[in-house]
């Protein structure tokens, strides 16, 4: 049986990355992928007769500062020049999001200027010292209304608990913006690849053998017998198959639906504060892609619920027992030189696509 220099453990973008740069550098390489298809949670595909292209785990919008990762990425695919907005239903009204001017002046039926909002949203703070939850942090940042209105419910609804129950550290800061400024990101590159994401995948492992399907963990002395190298973007503690316990994460559970409408909801994604509609977003994907011609009278929705579902990890927990768990989870990794772990699974972190590939062309320039 054929030995490679390299056996890498999941095809999203940190394993991609690192798979094209080592087979750009003439070494031979081979990919392991549990799921029937390439991409990793990046996947998307068109929608049958419909001319939609959907992202099977969610809305992926690529946006990034750094001119490397861009030129990088742009090897692979054209990127279209979507600049991304998000909206939320909050009793039956809609709101800008992160909260700016336009969202405080429709919130409260008023009309500041910019130079009033810091000091109208400091009356509204209250004297929270030292915050001890997410509650009373995020009520420290912008005040008990909107906190309520646009953070509270999305965030029982997000989490599983009580905001109370949650560690201040999950938010740093709310951002206030003190002008009508609705675009998401600040980043200089944004855009999805017009083709979708799969196809940038099939062009960056051309030439690649890829094992869709299969399981690292199941067989994996067949596989270490057959290379010298490994790269593992899977969950750490699965490699070390729960030693010490399970990291907790959140996931979600997508419900899609074909309509036989022009426009369901006018934008890409739609997100519901209130604790009363059970899902967290709709996403419509058609408005993702304004150059294209999809098929007339037809769109496709479809609605996030949070759920708790351990073969689909998607949001790291993070709480101090998960903390301390990864601490000795990685010092195990520390024993294994001839293995390199990362990726969002591997490193228990919360990463956008620009992060990985950063961090994967980082990896690449480390090797001898
Ligand atoms: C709902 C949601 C929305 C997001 N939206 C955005 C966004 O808008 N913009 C953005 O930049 N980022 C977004 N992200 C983050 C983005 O998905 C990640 O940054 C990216 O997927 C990380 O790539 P990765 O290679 O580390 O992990 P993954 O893409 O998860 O790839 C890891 C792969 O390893 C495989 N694997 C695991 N274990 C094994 C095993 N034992 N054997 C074989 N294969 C295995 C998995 O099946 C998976 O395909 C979002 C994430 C979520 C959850």
């Amino acid at each position: 049986m054929r030995r490679h220099d390299y056996i890498i453990v999941g095809c999203g973008f940190f394993g991609s990355t690192l798979a094209e740069r080592l087979h750009s550098a003439g070494k031979s390489v081979l990919m392991i992928e549990r799921r029937e298809h390439i991409g990793g949670n990046c996947y998307s595909y068109e929608y049958k007769g419909t001319n939609i292209m959907v992202h099977k785990y969610g809305t992926h919008i690529f946006h990034t500062d750094n001119a490397m990762v861009w030129d990088y990425v742009n090897k692979f695919g054209g990127f279209n020049r979507y600049q991304h907005r998000v909206l939320t239903t909050h009793k039956n009204m809609v709101y800008a999001m992160p909260i700016n001017l336009g969202t405080i002046n429709a919130f409260y039926g008023i009309n500041l200027r910019p130079s009033q909002v810091n000091k109208f949203i400091s009356s509204k703070r209250g004297d929270i010292k030292n915050p001890k939850n997410l509650e009373e942090k995020a009520i420290s940042l912008i005040g008990r209304d909107l906190y309520e209105a646009f953070i509270k419910g999305y965030t029982i609804k997000q989490w599983g608990c009580d905001p109370k129950e949650l560690s201040p550290d999950i938010i740093e800061r709310l951002p206030v913006r003190t002008s009508f400024y609705d675009s998401y990101y600040n980043d200089t590159y944004q855009g999805l690849p017009k083709d979708g994401y799969t196809a940038i995948f099939k062009n960056m492992l051309k030439g690649i053998p890829i094992e869709l399907g299969v399981d690292f963990i199941e067989e994996r002395d067949k596989w270490r017998g057959r290379c010298k190298n490994l790269i593992y973007t899977g969950p750490i503690d699965r490699y070390f198959d729960y030693r010490f316990g399970r990291l907790g994460w959140r996931s979600a559970r997508f419900e899609i639906k074909k309509l036989g409408l022009p426009d369901y909801q006018g934008t890409s994604v739609m997100n519901y504060a209130d604790t009363d509609v059970p899902y967290t977003r709709i996403h419509e994907p058609k408005h993702l892609h304004l150059e294209k011609v999809h098929t007339k009278n037809t769109t496709v929705i479809i609605k996030e619920y949070p759920h708790v579902n351990d073969n689909e990890p998607y949001y790291p927990i993070n709480s101090d027992s998960d903390k301390q768990l990864l601490r000795k989870y990685r010092a195990l990794a520390k024993k294994e030189p001839d293995v390199v772990f990362g990726g969002r699974l591997a490193d228990y972190k919360y990463y956008d696509m620009h992060h990985v590939i950063e961090l994967a062309l980082c990896k690449f320039l480390s090797f001898k």
